[in-house]
């Protein structure tokens, strides 16, 4: 056990839906532990320029259903450079503030071991729609963001029979495909288009397609990842290539609002609750993850080394599924 009396809470980089319930599992879990919390707006910004409040149970309270961040979050320069790092330190030790829990993606990580580093013990949790954390087979807001793609995609399905169109639906998910082809499998997509697996492939999309014209398929439906993007070209050049008319939609930054889902509650519940235990193990420099079905935790300089893949049976189910 540590003398750990006072802890922070931030969010940072990219917001995702189930941010806030992780906010409220530190605080509430904090406070139930006897510790006092404080919420850091802005991100690392707010800890450079000094933004912290003392959070209670009530500042927590009717937030676990909303999207977003209560917290704020953004993107910090300063947070890059040395000086920056020491400030951010100094000002947690002037706050009181003797451990942190940052939550967000792999960059605010980086942030979190220059924090753990200038002596303030540190926990970050994964925060990000994207899934591209190594470590972890869950990240909070991902399984929100991909329900809101399938169900948007859905929708572009039912105009997209209508009209007899192909069309190609663009969703997040950075340099990482899982949003795309967890869509590419729910919305039984006709072809996936991921960054990991990339290779040109336009020739194979407008093959298939004139093989499903030729079966009767009227309608047709490619999802595209926003790390290969291009959809608008994608689409002028099917269109061309097979004189199906051929619509593109990027969904954006609606995948990454709304109410989280019961998973994506629960588990950032459980991701929030387990930071506090580790920093009241006195740990520092650990990311919580969810690895064969349990909430663990790895050094965060490992945890960044690790590399993951997209997962090649969904990747085949899809070819499959869609023959
Ligand atoms: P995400 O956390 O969603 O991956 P970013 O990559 O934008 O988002 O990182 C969020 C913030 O984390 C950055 O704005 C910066 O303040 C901090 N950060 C990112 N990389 C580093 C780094 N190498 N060293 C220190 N801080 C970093």
């Amino acid at each position: 056990m540590s003398d750990i009396k006072t802890i922070g809470v931030l969010t940072s980089g990219g917001d995702a839906p189930g941010m806030n319930a992780a906010i409220r599992a530190v605080v509430r879990a904090g406070i139930n532990d006897g510790l006092k919390v404080k919420g850091i707006h802005r991100g690392y910004m707010g800890l450079i320029e000094e933004e912290i409040t003392d959070l209670d149970t009530m500042s927590v309270s009717d937030i676990i259903h909303r999207g977003g961040t209560i917290l704020n979050t953004s993107r910090c320069k300063e947070m890059m450079t040395p000086e920056g790092q020491k400030l951010a330190a100094d000002n947690c030790r002037k706050a009181g503030i003797d451990g942190i829990v940052v939550i967000g993606g792999d960059g605010s990580f980086r942030g979190a071991q220059r924090l753990s580093e200038n002596g303030i013990n540190t926990i970050a949790v994964p925060g990000t729609i994207d899934l591209d954390i190594a470590c972890t087979e869950y990240t909070i807001g991902f399984d929100t963001a991909v329900n809101t793609a399938m169900e948007a995609i859905d929708k572009i399905r039912d105009t997209s029979a209508s009209h007899e169109r192909c069309s190609i639906i663009e969703v997040m998910g950075r340099t990482a495909g899982h949003i795309a082809l967890w869509c590419g499998i729910s919305n039984g997509s006709e072809y996936v288009m991921i960054p990991e697996r990339y290779d040109g492939e336009e020739d194979k999309i407008i093959e298939k397609i004139m093989k499903k014209r030729k079966i009767g398929k009227k309608h047709h439906i490619i999802v595209n990842a926003e790390g290969i993007g291009d959809s608008m070209g994608l689409a002028e050049r099917i269109e061309k290539a097979t004189g199906v008319e051929t619509r593109a939609t990027v969904i954006g930054h609606m995948q990454r609002g709304g109410n989280p889902t019961c998973h994506d509650r629960v588990y950032a519940s459980a991701m929030g609750a387990k930071a506090v235990d580790l920093l009241n193990e006195g740990k520092t420099n650990r990311v919580v993850a969810f690895k064969d079905g349990e909430f663990v935790d790895y050094d965060i300089d490992q945890a960044l080394n690790m590399t993951k893949d997209v997962d090649e049976h969904l990747y085949d189910l899809v070819r499959r599924l869609s023959r």
